[in-house]
């Protein structure tokens, strides 16, 4: 049983900003975003919304 072609998710780690701690992680599509992906999220080290960055996980 192959994998099936053309569905890559690939799993990525939302990084916070401030203090580099990686609070979530997720699944993008890299064919629809291709671009690195940003977000405001709630960071529970910061105990503030802060950026999250995506990284490797
Ligand atoms: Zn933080």
């Amino acid at each position: 049983m192959a994998p099936k072609k053309g569905k890559k998710r690939e799993n990525i780690a939302l990084q916070c900003t401030a203090c580099k701690l990686k609070n979530y992680t997720t699944t993008k599509n890299k064919r629809t975003m291709p671009k690195k992906f940003e977000i405001t999220k709630h960071c529970s080290n910061c105990n503030a919304h802060t950026l999250h960055r995506e990284t490797k996980v």
